[in-house]
């Protein structure tokens, strides 16, 4: 189970559903739909209730203690929210409490500062150390998945680099390797594997 973001805003005024229909548009033209999620053809942009708004992103939460979320995208969403709508409110949390925050020039700068100092890497670092170093970037790649019972996956933040350690050998993954795996993921580990260096 993960924290989904939630983001909404209190409009000065009602939207007329033109306004909605324009500014939901440009929510996914700007800054990408596919970081909007959409009941089949819905708006990103739907009523709560009088002039509160929800805007459906499509991303987990991002905080402290959860580095998961896309916060590059959230806080453009947060630049641009004003913008769109002149003298609203911004509010942001995840969906598993109630009470969200009030989003304003200074949350969007602490938030960056912690994103700018840690990233993603708390959130990725879960779980057991692994021992399997990147060879480039010489820091413990981030294991996030298996494959049997003695046998892992692992990935580099620092360089996208994928390592598969198996039997106290550790292999490089190539990147169309990569995509072999991820793109068909019931095909049997047939892919030539490289060993690291
Ligand atoms: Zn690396």
């Amino acid at each position: 189970m993960g924290i989904d973001a939630e983001v909404k805003i209190f409009t000065k005024n009602k939207l007329t559903p033109d306004e909605i229909r324009e500014k939901s548009f440009r929510l996914g033209a700007v800054l990408g739909a596919e970081n909007f999620f959409s009941h089949s053809n819905s708006f990103f942009i739907t009523q709560e209730k009088d002039n509160l708004y929800n805007i459906v992103v499509s991303t987990r939460y991002y905080g402290p203690d959860y580095e998961r979320g896309n916060w590059i995208f959230l806080r453009t969403l947060f630049e641009f929210l004003p913008r769109l709508f002149p003298g609203c409110t911004i509010l942001y949390g995840g969906d598993h409490e109630d009470a969200l925050e009030k989003v304003d020039q200074n949350f969007i700068r602490e938030m960056d500062n912690h994103f700018f100092r840690v990233g993603h890497e708390p959130y990725r670092a879960y779980g057991k150390p692994n021992k399997v170093i990147c060879p480039l970037c010489k820091h413990p790649a981030n294991e996030f998945g298996w494959a049997g019972m003695t046998s892992t996956i692992s990935r580099c933040s620092g360089c996208g680099t994928m390592f598969h350690e198996t039997q106290g050998k550790v292999w490089k993954l190539s990147y169309v390797e990569q995509r072999t795996k991820f793109e068909i993921p019931n095909r049997p580990y047939d892919f030539t594997l490289e060993p690291s260096p």
